[in-house]
């Protein structure tokens, strides 16, 4: 279909007297006596365009005016009369596709809520269109950054034997039929398509250490799946996963290279998408561009778990989960400390081993091992990383006191009997840094189709 974005038509100065067709769904109507203006959105654009019908002149189908048709416009392009930018003085208005007054976006703004009812729909709102233009844009600025620095981007794979971090949290992958009944759970997976137990990988960090320590520098992109049960706002079943793995690195290189990621991707999507961030600024989160302005120049703080806990431990009496040396942070103590105690962005270092998974690169008081997570204010844990357990023996040692099965790790392994070097890396949640970034208060609500237990609308 010959048409130009209204993106160019809005914004292309030398543009202007010239005649172009452009196609899009109708946003608004308004009728006067001699003109009438419709205001038309493509996607590619925050801002709509609008189009002046001269009512004297040109006639035009009802059908084109009613809220959410489809329409393709010809006409020619003049300095818009109010404001910045270009309108479009209408030749012809043809009708691509009607649209009933069942049309479940109206005008007025609708609740968060109801729209989640209709996902396949509500990108047609500004609200939603903006996200998923910022979640481009960053998505985008992940590669660049990578590649700019010499990062390879691995694919990992999505189906996976090993059950690295999430023991309970792994989607099975089987083609047993349902009721296959065996007398044990082996017998069962031998039978299955892969001959053993197989899942939905929870993270591509193990495999992406296979790369890293080939490579030198790679990053993963891709989705992770978790059967969490939990039901809250920073939980999908299936999230985007940043995952860069670094060799010849210890801790002060991972967190330098998580802070340097976050502080690009937040300029980028500021540069990038400045209409989208001031709406999002005057109607999510006021105050928004100002927050990310500063964080983007600030520097984040460091804070070792044990001192975390003595400072969450006088505040006992505000959370529902009391805090002692030893448990895992929740939520709640998360956004404690990055809302109320460091005002910025902070990283959480040095965690109990036993809160903490197999790979960590234990410390030397035997009790703690070198892992990262970054909390940012308003939604807790954005990053989980860490250096890795380089030394064979002592991974062994780990491995054995959680009683993993070796045999599915040899590969992994194996990595630390042939060169082994120091190396470490991070996952960012792609979906946590959109809702970050825009503010939305909702996981659910940064994901084109969401899925959360119950639900796969
Ligand atoms: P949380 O404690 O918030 O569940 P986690 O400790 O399980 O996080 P990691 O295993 O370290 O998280 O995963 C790395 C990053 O992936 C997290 O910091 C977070 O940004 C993101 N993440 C983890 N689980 C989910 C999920 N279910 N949905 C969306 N993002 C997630
Ligand atoms: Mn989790």
């Amino acid at each position: 279909m010959k048409h130009i974005d209204i993106y160019e038509v809005l914004n292309k100065r030398e543009i202007a007297g010239s005649e172009v067709t452009v196609c899009g769904w109708v946003r608004t109507f308004r009728d006067s006596a001699q003109v009438s203006f419709l205001e038309l959105s493509d996607g590619t654009s925050f801002r709509r365009l609008q189009v002046v019908i001269d009512k004297t002149a040109l006639t035009v189908d009802p059908e084109c005016t009613k809220l959410g048709a489809s329409v393709r416009v010809k006409g020619n392009v003049v300095k818009a009369f109010k404001g910045e930018g270009n309108e479009l003085n209408a030749l012809s208005v043809e009708l691509l596709g009607k649209c009933p007054a069942e049309y479940p976006i109206q005008k007025k703004r609708t609740t968060l809520e109801f729209l989640r009812t209709i996902p396949h729909l509500r990108l047609r709102t500004n609200t939603f269109a903006a996200v998923f233009r910022v979640r481009s844009v960053a998505a985008q600025a992940i590669h660049r950054f990578f590649h700019e620095r010499r990062f390879y981007y691995m694919n990992t794979p999505l189906i996976t034997a090993s059950d690295c971090e999430g023991a309970g949290e792994m989607f099975r992958v089987t083609t047993q039929p349902w009721n296959a009944s065996y007398a044990t759970e082996e017998e069962y997976y031998k039978n299955d398509f892969f001959g053993v137990k197989a899942g939905l990988s929870v993270s591509g960090q193990l495999e992406g250490e296979i790369a890293a320590t080939a490579l030198g520098k790679i990053y993963t992109f891709g989705p992770s799946f978790r059967a969490e049960n939990s039901n809250t706002t920073r939980h999908l079943a299936e999230f985007w996963h940043v995952e860069p793995e670094v060799a010849f690195a210890e801790l002060p290189d991972v967190i330098e290279l998580a802070e340097e990621l976050l502080k690009y991707l937040i300029r980028a999507v500021l540069d990038e998408c400045p209409d989208e961030m001031a709406f999002f600024d005057s109607f999510v989160e006021k105050g928004l561009i100002e927050k990310l302005t500063q964080v983007a120049n600030a520097d984040f703080a460091v804070c070792e778990y044990t001192e975390a806990v003595g400072i969450l431990k006088k505040e006992n009496a505000r959370f529902q989960f009391p805090v002692e040396w030893g448990c895992d942070l929740q939520s709640e103590h998360e956004k404690f400390l990055t809302e109320q105690v460091f005002k910025r962005p902070v990283f959480v270092i040095d965690y109990p081993k036993e809160i903490k998974s197999f790979y960590m690169k234990q410390n030397q008081d035997g009790k703690t091992v070198a892992a990262a997570d970054l909390l940012v204010p308003g939604i807790g844990e954005i990053i989980g990383g860490s250096e890795r357990e380089a030394d064979r023996e002592k991974l062994v040692a780990a491995m054995r006191e959680r009683k993993m099965d070796m045999s599915a790790y040899e590969q992994y392994l194996a990595l630390r009997t042939f060169g082994s070097v120091p190396h470490g890396g991070f996952g960012l949640g792609f979906e946590r840094f959109v809702m970050y970034v825009t503010g939305m208060e909702n996981i659910r609500d940064v994901a084109l189709l969401p899925r959360w237990t119950k639900n796969i609308l």
